[in-house]
């Protein structure tokens, strides 16, 4: 924390000019560093460029000089989304060039303390749930990361006595060296990014990181009911805090049918809680150990968790129409993120599902698919998806043009106590820029209705 000195006079590259990488050499050009941007897309009219030069940052765009290397950086701060097959990368690390993301500067700069929440889904709900909490709380936390600002930015303004709640990706946290959150959050681990980490194991590695540098003065909240996560668990220096669902536990939070305990005592009654599903629990009791360590009383936290509804786009309540409830789950890329949201339901769901297809298979579902009374299929996937509902019983099983289709053939073949699901199972980019934009046009068609 508070290593801005270090970065003073150091040769840095910064290869990526997306918005984390401005914000990266911005920092590093006012912390005295000598700083190279380097992206292999062409700039056209990139403003970013432009506001970089006039401070006589050199930028250089439309692909990766031969020789950029030949300026003996001491560091290189990559663009998470680049991959570690990229020749300049590939280069560097053969030269033993320290290789990071913005985050490892977050932490270099910090002058506030961060609590850094990564896992394969629930980043974001446990981040804002734990923002709310603090703030609430009067903890001043500032919120960095992929649903704030660039956490480089938010660190370099924070101030001691305020907390930075960091949500962080496994690509962010493969270049970190000295990252050392106070209190790190591993949600859960399932396989993921296996395109970018190649392996299981180096996927769980690059998470694991998150704890990594911590001592025994910080805190490691984890998913005690996750074995695979043990082995990595287990090498962690931290004060070690488990979350379970299964049952009351003597360690860390706990929950059972009825109650949440604090290291076995009763601390709050679930029927309080707003969010729902089961997966989300597993959030919220992250982010409530979370609040408990950084001395958020239970009256706050219990009020924050009986208001919380939920992210835009992530099981989020939208409406309740003629008996009908909407919610739009847009943010379901994956199986298994619309896994946890059909496990959310007791009463019977009309599914509107499907998307890019990246040839993944559609079981994981199996097991929820009782309670699907209809799908209506989109995208790419639509014709493997309907072979899949009716594989499993699922009666009314049909294709959509659109979402507004989808939505209007949902509504009509539902009856009173329903619920209405879009939780698509796939990314959106065959029909939409983004999850965010067909979680959207999710929306509109229902308030069309
Ligand atoms: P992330 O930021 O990690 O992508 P989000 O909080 O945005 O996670 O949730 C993304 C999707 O993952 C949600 O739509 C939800 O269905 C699912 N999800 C959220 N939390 C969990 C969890 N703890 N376990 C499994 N699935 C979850």
């Amino acid at each position: 924390m508070g290593k801005r000195n270090e970065l003073k006079g150091k040769k840095v590259l910064v290869l990526g000019l997306a918005k984390s990488g401005h914000a990266a050499a911005d920092l590093l050009h006012s912390l005295g560093a000598f700083v190279i941007v380097n992206d292999s897309s062409p700039e056209t009219g990139s403003e970013e460029a432009k506001a970089l030069r006039s401070k006589g940052i050199i930028v250089i765009c439309g692909g990766h000089p031969e020789d950029i290397l030949d300026h003996d950086f001491d560091v290189i701060v990559k663009n998470p989304g680049i991959p570690y097959h990229n020749p300049v990368i590939q280069q560097a690390e053969q030269k033993g060039i320290p290789i990071w993301t913005e985050i490892e500067l977050s932490y270099l700069v910090s002058e506030a303390p961060i609590i850094a929440i990564t896992g394969s889904n629930g980043k974001t709900t446990t981040t804002t749930l734990l923002y709310h909490i603090l703030n609430i709380g009067g903890k001043k936390p500032l919120i960095a990361g992929n649903i704030g600002t660039v956490a480089c930015t938010v660190a370099e303004n924070a101030r001691p006595d305020e907390v930075i709640v960091m949500e962080v990706s496994s690509f962010q946290l493969a270049g970190t060296e000295y990252f050392r959150p106070k209190i790190a959050v591993w949600t859960n681990l399932y396989d993921a990014h296996l395109d970018y980490h190649g392996t299981p194991e180096e996927y769980a590695l690059a998470k694991a990181k998150v704890t990594a540098n911590q001592t025994e003065e910080d805190f490691f909240i984890y998913n005690a009911d996750q074995p695979e996560m043990r082995p990595y668990v287990e090498r962690s220096a931290a004060w070690k805090v488990p979350f379970s669902l299964q049952g009351r536990h003597a360690e860390g939070i706990s929950a059972d049918d009825e109650l949440i305990y604090w290291q076995g005592e009763p601390f709050v009654k679930r029927s309080i809680i707003k969010l729902l599903g089961q997966h989300n629990l597993e959030n919220i009791l992250a982010a409530t150990a979370s609040a408990i360590l950084m001395d958020c009383d239970k009256e706050t936290i219990e009020n924050v968790l009986s208001s919380f509804t939920g992210v835009r786009h992530r099981m989020q309540f939208v409406k309740e129409l003629k008996g009908r409830t909407f919610y739009n789950d847009s943010k379901a890329t994956n199986t298994l993120a619309t896994r946890s949201a059909l496990s959310s339901f007791q009463s019977p769901v009309v599914l509107i599902a499907g998307g890019l297809d990246r040839g993944h298979s559609f079981e994981e579902l199996r097991p929820y698919m009782g309670r699907v009374k209809a799908v209506l299929a989109l995208g790419e996937t639509a014709d493997r998806l309907i072979d899949f509902a009716s594989s499993c019983g699922v009666q009314h099983a049909l294709k959509a043009d659109s979402m507004e289709k989808a939505v209007q053939e949902a509504f009509a073949i539902s009856l009173e106590g329903d619920q209405i699901l879009l939780s698509p199972a796939c990314a959106s980019w065959d029909q939409y820029p983004s999850f965010e934009e067909r979680g959207d046009a999710f929306i509109e068609a229902v308030m069309k209705l």
